[in-house]
């Protein structure tokens, strides 16, 4: 049987970039594509920037890697920084968002544990939600096409409908130990969590001693014009998972809690051998250094607007195509009446425009965060001539 050398787990694409700047990428013929998708919600800062480039460069120079058995100053360091620009007390450093998620589950069920409750163990999660793919991630997660042929997974998970808060309040009882929920579903379709729903499960943490788990690993680090999406909301959480635009493109995650929280997470719990490494504290530096400049999370909420306006304004003349558009600052998506993936597919092979689908109907519109009014004028501009162009298939 022929396989080939890279587990073919993702799909082939005719669009094999070789080079980015700013907020364009360059495939192997030279093509320049806009790059509205940003590898998913990384590349915060767009392609190349220069202080993240020469940080990174200049810390490989000087050390690369340590093991944290020696301790880690750079990780001190870049967690101070985050402890005092969030709700947090303590953060540990992880390679990607679902190591992110699975040290936020750990934190929650050592809480219990610490608390004398081992067996407050289940988290409540919900419909449509992506955590990850690691087991414990794809554990939370109620879908098929993620768990089939992947069992037994972790038992401790109870899942129920996104925004209904009657729904995960019912599911509560004594062996409950929070509630792992995302601001915005990303690969979820762009739902944005009420403020109800999200206030209402702060309430019922409160309430019933229970941890409330974000995972902002998409919807965070400046993506929806505040540093952190529940800042939209008037809450903070105990527990969070961060990723994508914290490492602006290097692979770095994160896990914040209070102390409280973490309490049970003591010497020799948990580790990661590249968690906090020296080259992944630099690029964090560097990103943090750009997002937390004065002005900049005003910048990423008036693109946001801007984009959002010049979106709503494309529906009507498109109505045929486009139904609505959905999620904050620039985390937005616009839903279609036909197929995503295809369409999707037709903006990047047509039109050079990257974006990305999610669930079978939304279009995510996730530009770096350094974009300007120009590159909002060729994106609608580019996307209202392919939606003029544009044949849905006849099963769409
Ligand atoms: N949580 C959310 C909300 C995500 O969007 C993602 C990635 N799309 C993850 C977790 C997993 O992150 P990673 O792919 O870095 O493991």
């Amino acid at each position: 049987m022929s396989m080939p050398a890279l587990m073919p787990v993702y799909p082939r694409c005719g669009v094999r970039p070789v080079r980015g700047e700013g907020v364009y990428l360059y495939g192997e013929d030279g093509t320049r594509y806009l790059d509205f998708a940003a590898g998913i919600a990384v590349n915060a800062l767009g392609h190349g920037h220069p202080g993240l480039t020469k940080a990174i460069a200049d810390q490989a120079a000087t050390l690369m890697h340590v093991s944290n058995l020696y301790g880690s100053p750079q990780g001190e360091h870049l967690a101070q920084r985050l402890v005092d620009a969030t709700f947090a007390d303590t953060v540990f450093f992880t390679n990607s968002g679902a190591e992110a998620v699975e040290c936020a589950i750990k934190t929650a069920r050592r809480y219990h544990f610490a608390n004398g409750n081992p067996q407050r163990h289940k988290l409540i999660t919900f419909r449509n939600a992506f955590h990850g793919r690691t087991l414990g991630a794809i554990s939370a997660t109620d879908q098929p096409k993620m768990r089939d042929g992947f069992e037994p997974l972790l038992p401790g998970f109870a899942y129920t409908a996104f925004n209904d808060l009657d729904a995960a309040l019912a599911l509560i009882d004594d062996e409950t130990a929070g509630f792992l929920v995302e601001p915005i579903q990303g690969e979820g379709g762009l739902a944005t969590a009420t403020p109800e729903f999200l206030q209402g499960l702060r309430k019922a943490c409160d309430a019933h001693g229970l941890m409330l788990v974000l995972d902002e690993v998409q919807a965070g680090y400046g993506r929806t014009g505040k540093f952190f999406a529940h800042e939209h909301y008037g809450i903070t959480p105990d527990i969070m998972a961060v990723a994508k635009g914290i490492g602006g493109g290097f692979p770095l995650g994160a896990c914040l809690a209070t102390a409280e929280a973490a309490k049970g997470m003591v010497f020799g719990t948990h580790g990661s051998t590249y968690g906090g490494n020296p080259l992944a504290m630099a690029a964090g530096e560097a990103v943090l250094d750009v997002l937390l400049e004065d002005g900049f999370l005003d910048h990423v909420a008036a693109m946001g607007e801007r984009l959002r306006s010049r979106l709503e304004q494309m529906i009507p003349n498109h109505d045929h195509l486009f139904t609505e558009v959905r999620g904050k600052g620039l985390m937005l998506g616009l839903k279609l009446k036909t197929d995503s993936r295809r369409f999707v597919g037709f903006l990047r092979d047509e039109h050079q425009l990257l974006t990305v689908s999610a669930g079978e109907n939304v279009v995510r519109v996730l530009p770096p965060l350094v974009i300007d009014e120009s590159h909002i004028e060729e994106f609608t501009q580019k996307l209202s001539a392919a939606a003029r162009v544009y044949v849905p298939a006849a099963d769409d």
